[in-house]
Formats: C-alpha cells, sequence, structure tokens
C-alpha cells in the first residue's frame, strides 16, 4: 500500500475536503500512474451529494483523468513508467466474458461486473468501494487503462474520457457523417464535445439551446446552425428533418419537440439523467415515420481509446478552465449555475505538498 493525497465529501451535506487514502501496490496487470488532470463531472456533484440514492463515504469522485506512468506491473505490455495514462469511467470487471463485455462494451456488462472509477465496490480492497480521480496516484488494471497522444494539451484531454466519450459512441453509432443532418441539444460539457464530434464527422450539425448568447460559441466549436428551442416558429422549419439528434440536456423536458423532427427512422438518442421523468412522449409521432428514442452510456474501452487517437489525429480536445484542487467546492456551485466553458479541469499539481 502507498498513501496518496484526496479531496472526498465525508457525508452527502458536506463540502469536500481533504482525506488521505491508500492505493494498492501494483499487481502484475496494474498500471500506477501520478494523476495530473481530473475533470469535473456534472455526475461527480450528484454521486457526492448522493442525488442518485447509494453513495458511500467518504466519497473521492473524479473520472476524467489524465497521469504519468509511474511503475508498471510485470505482465504489463503497452505502458511503460513516463508514458501518458488515461482513466475514464471504469476502472475493473469481475466479468470479462459475458456478451457485451466480449464485445468491449464493457459498460452494458450483463453480469454487472462493471466496477465503477469511484462508488463501486473495491474487488482489490474487500469490503470497501473504489476511489477516483480527485487523488494524486492511482493503479489501474492495463486493460482499463487508455493511451493519450504527447500531441494533446493532457488538462484539456480530461474531459474526453466521460463527456467525450459519451458523445462520440452515439454519434457513431447512429451514423452521424457527410450527408446526415444531427443535432445537439445543450451547450454544456456534453453538448460543446457533441458539436465538435458531429462536426469532425462531416455531418451537417445543428445546436439547439435555450440561449441566443450560446450561438457565437456553437458557431465557433463546428455547429452549421443554431436554434433557439423556445422559438416555435424557428423549430417548425425543421420539422421532417433530422437523420439523429443527441440530447444532452439532464433536466427533465419535452421529448415531443425533437422527435418532430426527425425524419423517418430518425433517433433522438438521450445521455442525460433526468431527476424528475420526462413527460410521457407523443407515441403517435413514434409510429408516424418509425422513429426511435434510445438511450446511450459512455463507451468501451476500446471506442474510449478510437476516440482519444481520433482526437489526437484531428486535434480535438475539450473547451476548459483550470481550477486547484482547493476551488472544488465554488466550481460545484457554478456548475449547478452551468456557469463552466465547458468543463472544469483540476490541475493535480495543487494537491502535492
Ligand atoms: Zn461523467
Ligand atoms: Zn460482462
Amino acid at each position: 500500500m502507498s498513501h496518496a493525497k484526496a479531496f472526498a465529501a465525508p457525508d452527502k451535506s458536506s463540502p469536500l475536503g481533504p482525506l488521505t487514502i491508500e492505493r494498492r501496490e501494483p499487481g502484475a496487470q496494474d498500471v500506477e500512474f501520478d494523476v495530473l488532470f481530473c475533470g469535473v463531472c456534472h455526475s461527480d456533484l450528484h454521486q457526492v451529494r448522493s442525488e442518485w440514492q447509494g453513495t458511500v463515504y467518504p466519497c473521492v469522485p473524479g473520472h476524467e483523468i489524465v497521469g504519468r506512468v509511474t511503475r508498471v506491473g510485470s505482465d504489463v505490455k503497452t505502458f511503460k513508467p513516463g508514458d501518458l495514462a488515461a482513466v475514464g469511467c471504469m476502472v475493473d470487471t469481475t466479468c470479462g466474458t459475458c456478451p457485451s463485455c466480449a464485445e468491449g462494451l464493457e459498460q452494458f456488462c450483463e453480469k454487472h461486473g462493471t466496477v465503477f472509477t469511484y462508488n463501486s465496490p473495491d474487488n482489490h480492497r474487500p469490503g470497501q468501494h473504489t476511489l477516483g480521480g480527485y487523488s494524486t496516484r492511482m493503479v489501474i488494471n492495463e486493460h482499463f487503462c487508455l493511451h493519450v497522444s504527447e500531441k494533446l494539451d493532457p488538462a484539456a484531454v480530461a474531459p474526453l474520457l466521460c463527456a467525450g466519450i459519451t458523445t462520440y459512441s452515439p454519434l457513431r453509432h447512429w451514423g452521424a457523417g457527410p450527408g446526415k443532418k444531427v443535432g445537439i441539444v445543450g451547450l454544456g460539457g456534453l453538448g460543446h464535445m457533441g458539436v465538435k464530434f458531429a462536426h469532425a464527422f462531416g455531418a451537417h450539425t445543428v445546436l439547439f439551446t435555450q440561449s441566443e448568447g450560446k450561438a457565437a460559441d456553437a458557431k465557433r466549436l463546428g455547429a452549421d446552425e443554431v436554434v433557439i428551442s423556445t422559438n416555435g416558429a424557428a423549430m417548425k422549419k425543421h420539422v421532417g428533418t433530422f437523420d439523429m439528434i443527441l440530447d444532452t440536456a439532464a433536466a427533465s423536458h419535452n421529448l415531443d419537440i425533437y422527435t418532430m423532427l426527425l425524419k423517418r427512422d430518425g433517433a433522438l438518442v438521450l445521455v442525460g439523467v433526468p431527476e424528475e421523468p420526462h413527460r410521457s412522449p407523443n407515441v403517435g409521432m413514434l409510429i408516424m415515420g418509425r422513429r426511435a428514442i434510445a438511450g446511450s452510456l459512455i463507451g468501451g474501452i476500446k471506442e474510449t481509446q478510437e476516440m482519444l487517437d481520433f482526437c489526437a489525429e484531428h486535434g480535438i480536445v475539450s473547451e476548459i478552465e483550470t481550477i486547484p484542487m482547493s476551488g472544488i467546492n465554488e466550481a460545484y456551485e457554478r456548475m449547478v449555475k452551468s456557469d463552466v466553458k465547458y468543463r472544469f479541469v483540476i490541475d493535480m499539481a495543487t494537491l502535492k505538498d
């Protein structure tokens, strides 16, 4: 065991503060790295405050992690000390053999074997739970470690590990590309990556937002058009024209205003989990035109690596605001008010001595 510094929530209503935690010695298949940067995801806030129930304390959040390798186990083949390494939402599995795991879709493990980066039972420390990237050091099975190009800014890479793959995977799955018209709902941490990827894939990219103020930024990030979703007349012009709409808005909202914009066989894909359920969709609108409402969850390890390689090739990173570890509680307050362009990233050097 070795000690690491971390920031943790002691319970659901207290601010995060410093905590010393233990990391295991790297086993034969493990990669140990110093955390350089960790992105701040909205799910960190939900879990810290136990808004999804079941949070185990102390809770060390963080699942958008980029680090520098310090030691590797004897069986590790693809990492060596000094390499960059990245970790997203998953760190281990107790399965690896079910049909989803066998296809590299570990996030959909049919035996519930996925070990998430924090707040999951830890197979290496019985009775304890995993502790995430708001910490100075991690030890992770090689299979769940991703390679990061030195060409990209490692701070701006961090959010790709959750916000990036959460938008990349469904855009790929539903075929966003040349000749396709793709909508992105919301220009937050997820949405701004959705705009970048849809544009990079060659799709005609349309951003839906409630705020006029985001139009210029959306176009700078790659949107071909911006539509104010509260403007009925503007929405009506797009009825029946979209191949796919990726909806990143988490708050409960009316889905019909988007399904009516889909072509026959088009899909509205949800990646935000609402605290209050969405109103039941207009089923007639789905039947007429064989339209679909679907969901998507992050991406498998193989696809996450593919996404990082694509980003290196095309120079794609997240738009970030770097904060010191001590600024996390204030960052959470600003995140609740959507006062961030477009992702906070913690500089973990600020947690060292
Ligand atoms: Zn996340
Ligand atoms: Zn499985």
